[in-house]
């Protein structure tokens, strides 16, 4: 009997996802370019066996699968995906479908989508190992018709929020692969803005892992409810074996990052779109990675005297200043996935994204769900305008800018909390500076400006000539 769809790439991310296909009673054929992995895996899949076809030549595993044929990518992304397609695409029938699930570069799918001969989608997959086994979020992009063959599939193995599975069309070409990406960037600044409240309870406020586990355990019970926060907790309250301590004391302050959220500060800057939370929490984990560099400055410049008394940083007030800068977070990512939309004409809908998010990713958070009600008025130019979540700003900006000035008053680092409140406060500006800037441009190189009482264009000060 013919399986149904292959899968191709049995590392984490994809053995867990053929092993949630299987489960969801569609036979699967799978193959790994090293033959030992795929032995290896079947050696672990218990009662899906009957379900899973193993091979171990690409003529035999395109040979397993039913026509048209549906194949799943789940290895690195970037050459990897077009050496594999490379051998692939010689086996396959004119209709037969290719699917790269990895991170790619929305740039590359939209590359793979104009040259292959096959037809493609790109889809981007969240939620880490577990969501792949159990659940991911899906984002889809490329041709509807391609989506809508394989739609039951990929809505069967995805997340639900209530019945509603977390697995759409995004939009046309790489619109699956931008909104993976945004999302990252997203899960970047959530981190980077978690990790400061982190610093300021730990350094500032002096209190022990367990106490910073409560609180976040707290938090998760409010308006933060979501998935970070939640594991936030339970890394602040592990203890470590070997020295019986918290776990986050041994853990080194440098983090890595593969670059998905550095693509979104890239693209960011390309369209035009401001996303200063993103970029600080990417700038942030750039910092983090020079460990010996901020050692060597310690020692010029000396440690951040912090110490806050407990009445300067309650913590009802940090909660609040998460909560703002969150949103403000959001706003700017939502903001990002339009200004995409705009310019490559795609039809990405910020509601139905965020409907996807509400589960199985790793920014799942119940604040998504009111976000997604927001976003589907038509009437509701940003998150920010939306009378929900302006209510909110309003109710929590004194709070971060509380949070920040203490932290800032201490020496803590708060880059994310400080870009969020700086982005509030300028959006809201209508009278900026930017004329200063203007007139300096048109002293040293006639570039003109607008005059603001007229509206005429190309005007020059009389420093010109
Ligand atoms: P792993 O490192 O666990 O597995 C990599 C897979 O890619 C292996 O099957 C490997 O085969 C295959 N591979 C590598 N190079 C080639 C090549 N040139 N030709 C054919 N196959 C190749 O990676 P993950 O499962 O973690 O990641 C897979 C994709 O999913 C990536 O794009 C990743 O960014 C994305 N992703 C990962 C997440 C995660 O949490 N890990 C979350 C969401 C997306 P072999 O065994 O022969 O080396």
């Amino acid at each position: 009997m013919s399986a149904e769809i292959g899968l191709i790439g049995l590392g984490t991310m994809g053995a867990a996802l053929a092993l949630n296909i299987a489960e969801k009673g569609h036979d699967i054929a799978v193959f790994n370019r090293t033959p030992s992995k795929t032995r290896d895996f079947m050696a672990d899949v218990g009662e899906l066996a009957p379900r899973l076809t193993p091979t171990e030549t690409l003529e035999d595993f395109v040979q397993a699968i039913a026509t048209p044929r549906t194949i799943i990518l789940m290895v690195l992304a970037g050459e990897p995906v077009d050496e594999q397609i490379a051998l692939l695409e010689p086996l396959l029938d004119a209709d037969d479908l290719v699917i790269d699930a990895g991170n790619a570069n929305f740039h590359d799918t939209n590359r793979r989508m104009r040259t292959l001969k096959q037809p493609f989608l790109g889809i981007g997959v969240s939620g880490g190992e577990e969501g792949a086994r159990h659940g991911p979020a899906i984002m889809g992009g490329g041709p509807k018709s391609l989506w809508n063959r394989v739609e039951p599939v990929l809505h069967a193995i995805s997340a639900k929020h209530k019945d509603e599975p977390c697995a759409d069309w995004m939009g046309e070409e790489g619109a699956g692969h931008f909104v993976k990406a945004v999302h990252n960037g997203i899960e970047y600044a959530d981190m980077q803005l978690i990790a400061e409240a982190y610093g300021i309870m730990r350094d500032g406020l002096g209190l022990d892992a367990q106490a910073i586990a409560d609180t976040f355990a707290k938090w998760n019970d409010g308006p933060l409810r979501s998935y970070l926060i939640e594991i936030s907790g339970i890394v602040a309250g592990t203890t470590d074996a070997a020295t019986n301590g918290p776990i986050l004391d041994v853990i080194l302050d440098s983090a890595g990052q593969k670059g998905t959220g550095r693509w979104t500060a890239i693209e960011a800057q390309h369209l035009g779109a401001p996303i200063p939370v993103i970029e600080a929490a990417v700038a942030a984990r750039n910092m983090s990675a020079r460990k010996d560099e901020r050692g060597r400055m310690e020692a010029i410049f000396g440690a951040a005297p912090q110490g806050f008394a407990p009445a300067e940083m309650p913590l009802e007030g940090l909660e609040q200043a998460l909560i703002c800068g969150k949103i403000l977070c959001y706003d700017q990512g939502f903001r990002l996935i339009a200004a995409a939309s705009d310019q490559f004409g795609w039809s990405l809908d910020g509601a139905r994204i965020a409907r996807v998010w509400r589960e199985g990713c790793i920014i799942r958070s119940d604040m998504l769900d009111d976000m997604a009600a927001a976003l589907s008025d038509s009437g509701v130019e940003t998150l920010m305008a939306a009378p929900v979540f302006a209510d909110h700003l309003k109710s929590t900006q004194a709070a971060l800018r509380q949070v920040i000035a203490t932290a800032v008053s201490h020496g803590a680092p708060v880059p994310a909390l400080s870009s969020a409140l700086s982005y509030l406060d300028t959006m809201r500006t209508h009278r900026g500076t930017a004329n200063m800037i203007q007139g300096q441009r048109d002293y040293f190189g006639r570039h003109g400006f607008v005059r603001l009482d007229d509206g005429q264009k190309d005007q020059h000060g009389p420093w010109a000539g």
